[in-house]
C-alpha cells in the first residue's frame, strides 16, 4: 500500500510521514490507465484516418 504526505506532497509506505509526522492518505492508483484510454483514441484516430 502506498501513501502520500499532503503537507511535502511525497510518496512514502507509511501511515504517518517520517518527515514531518503528519497522517498520510491512501495514494491514488497512478494514471496509466488514464494514459492508454488517450492512446487508444490516438490509434482509432490514426486509423480513421487512413480508412
Ligand atoms: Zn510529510
Amino acid at each position: 500500500m502506498l501513501f502520500k504526505c499532503k503537507q511535502c506532497n511525497k510518496y512514502t509506505l507509511t501511515e504517518q510521514c517520517l518527515a514531518c509526522k503528519t497522517n498520510t492518505s491512501p495514494a491514488h492508483p497512478p494514471k496509466y490507465s488514464k494514459e492508454d484510454k488517450y492512446a487508444i483514441y490516438r490509434r482509432r484516430e490514426k486509423f480513421s484516418s487512413i480508412n
